[in-house]
């Protein structure tokens, strides 16, 4: 094993069990699944045991993939095809599950560049940090711009907690595997993140002030934080 790269977010998952319990929580027999940032395998080879038509390889780290197009030479539904997910088009998936015990340092970025591939997507499931895993509630109170653009696409969930004792290197916080299901819904993204950037521009502010347009609803004089992610959509579709 070469020396874990920090700059890459590398944290292996050691423990077999939980990578088992990751892919459990979705149906990945004989569906199509996207892995970001496999690293050795260790998560893709629970995935290969529950029988997925093809699984699609992304890896950033040159020595990682060349490990990874060894590994894998002879199995026919393994395809490695990029480096970067944040360079990678999707455009041509349809009804992809995408599994990821996704790189730290980049994953909100990640999560918010796949909401642009939601129509090609079916869902995601993640091990991400766990504070970031709170961030994304939008059943939680105090909203902001990841629990709207969350609650527009998706129907997400929190699926259990993981102790850091199961990484190597440990990283120094704890995780929780989530995971998104898109919505059917044709959604203009643009329109929801615009409305994201003003509402959430000046918190202590109340809404009818940041949203500077006149509607007859109750809600605008409340602060953005004291809303419920219901009536945040409220005022959304009012929008
Ligand atoms: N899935 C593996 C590794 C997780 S660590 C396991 O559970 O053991 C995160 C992985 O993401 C590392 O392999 C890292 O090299 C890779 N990575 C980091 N940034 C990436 C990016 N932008 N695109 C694809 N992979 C990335």
């Amino acid at each position: 094993m070469e020396k874990p790269k920090k700059s890459l977010s590398q944290n292996f998952l050691i423990d077999k069990n939980i990578s088992k319990k990751i892919v459990e929580q979705t149906q990945v027999k004989g569906n199509n699944i996207l892995e970001i940032g496999p690293g050795y395998g260790f998560l893709t080879d629970s995935i290969l045991e529950k029988n997925p038509k093809k699984v699609y390889l992304i890896e950033k780290d040159y020595n990682l993939k060349k490990i990874l197009i060894e590994k894998y030479k002879n199995n026919k539904k393994v395809n490695i095809i990029g480096d970067d997910i944040l360079l990678t088009n999707l455009n041509e998936f349809k009804n992809l599950i995408i599994i990821s015990n996704l790189p730290y340092n980049i994953s909100s970025q990640i999560i918010l560049y796949l909401f642009s591939y939601k129509k090609n997507i079916y869902e995601m499931i993640f091990m991400i940090q766990k504070e970031m895993a709170l961030k994304f509630d939008y059943k939680l109170p105090k909203m902001n711009k990841y629990k709207f653009l969350t609650r527009v696409v998706s129907n997400y969930n929190r699926c259990f907690d993981v102790s850091s004792k199961v990484f190597f290197p440990k990283p120094k916080v704890n995780s929780t595997i989530v995971k998104f299901k898109f919505n059917k819904k044709n959604i203009d993204l643009n329109k929801a993140i615009y409305f994201s950037t003003i509402i959430f521009k000046n918190v202590r502010k109340k809404i009818h002030n940041n949203l500077e347009i006149n509607l007859d609803n109750n809600l605008l004089d409340k602060r953005v934080n004291q809303l419920n992610i219901d009536e945040l959509i409220c005022i959304y579709n009012l929008f």
